[in-house]
């Protein structure tokens, strides 16, 4: 295994770096330290033909300019907060609203427009990767608190694409963080409706017209959300007024590293499975792509042309009591830990 590194350009007179992480099984992950982007995820498939799974683009100005999250991690509140507002301690905080009428991913420029500084490059016999950092001011895009924030991404000879997520605080604030990639296992050629998922959750919290969860869990048994065991994305997708865009309570124990979902594509036999430590995942199908975006000519990112397997808390949970908690106190350590474990079938 081996990382390698390369100049990706300028920001805000910053270096941005482009690491290359690959083992010796095909798998090349690289990273860059704006926004902590994932820009590129190649795998193998059935034939040993090796492919790009994730959106993304090859060039820095390309993600200046118009960058749906892809690859992204979202915080200080990946998801959404109602009206942009929530409670802290008796006081209320106030956001941006820049998903009317709420907050959306931690605000107009989150930590996903941000340079991150780069920490460590880690090369040990079994892991290769690196660990980024940022520090988010008190009052930053309106959230309290100075946090510090870490992200460690590696991999290992298992196929195994690891993040490590690590943050500590010091005044009482919310923070909830995904990595927002966008994945198509057939290598982004065409829709999604083929591919083969399995979400391990019996429940997904129901959401008013604004994408809110109203407070309620609702079961998956026998709706289109119902992925309890595989079915084709497409069975169901267009009885859904606009596709996926939903979190699914995950069937497991509090902060332990369970499997939460498998996806599998039946043409290239590329398999992906998400094991995380979060009580929930944002099944979301690329609902708000229109072919404007792409890598490369020709290969242009559509609508439900890839998938976002965001693993989190639920969304608005500052503002739900009932759903598991969001708060960070000083002295308290935020930890998660998400792995993309890929295989072919
Ligand atoms: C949200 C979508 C949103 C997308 C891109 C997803 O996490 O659930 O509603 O459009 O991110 O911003």
């Amino acid at each position: 295994m081996k990382i390698t590194q390369k100049p990706f350009g300028i920001v805000e007179n910053k270096e941005i770096t482009l690491f290359e992480l690959t083992n010796s099984k095909g798998l090349t992950v690289k990273i860059m330290n704006y926004g902590a982007i994932v820009t590129s995820i190649q795998i193998p498939d059935k034939k040993n033909y090796i492919g790009e799974i994730v959106m993304g683009f090859d060039h820095l100005k390309q993600y200046l300019e118009s960058n749906p999250y892809f690859g992204a991690v979202c915080g200080r509140y990946a998801n959404r907060i109602a009206k942009g507002s929530f409670m802290v301690d008796g006081k209320e905080y106030k956001l941006a609203i820049n998903n009317e009428p709420n907050a959306l991913h931690g605000g107009l420029k989150a930590f996903d427009k941000r340079v991150w500084s780069v920490e460590k490059i880690i090369e040990h016999p079994d892991k290769v990767g690196v660990l980024l950092a940022y520090i988010s001011k008190d009052m930053e895009e309106g959230y309290p608190g100075n946090l510090r924030v870490s992200v460690l991404y590696s991999i290992n000879e298992d196929n195994e694409f690891t993040i490590h997520y690590n943050a500590e605080t010091d005044k009482t604030t919310v923070l909830n963080l995904t990595n927002h990639s966008y994945f198509n296992l057939n290598g982004c050629k065409k829709n999604i409706y083929d591919h083969v998922l399995t979400i391990h959750a019996e429940k997904y919290t129901e959401v008013d017209e604004t994408s809110i969860p109203t407070g309620k869990l609702l079961p998956v048994c026998n709706t289109p959300f119902d992925f309890r065991t595989a079915k084709k994305i497409g069975q169901d997708i267009l009885k859904l007024e606009n596709g996926y865009d939903h979190n699914y309570v995950l069937n497991k124990k509090e902060n332990e590293l369970e499997l939460a979902a498998k996806i599998e594509d039946p043409d290239s036999r590329r398999v992906m499975e998400v094991f995380t430590t979060e009580p929930g995942v944002q099944f979301y199908s690329a609902n708000f792509l229109d072919g404007t975006l792409k890598r490369t000519p020709g290969l242009n990112f559509e609508k439900q042309f890839s998938f976002c397997l965001e693993t989190q808390h639920y969304p608005d949970s500052p503002n739900n009591p009932s759903f598991p908690d969001t708060i960070l106190k000083p002295g308290d350590i935020y930890l998660q830990k998400t792995i993309y474990r890929f295989s072919v079938k």
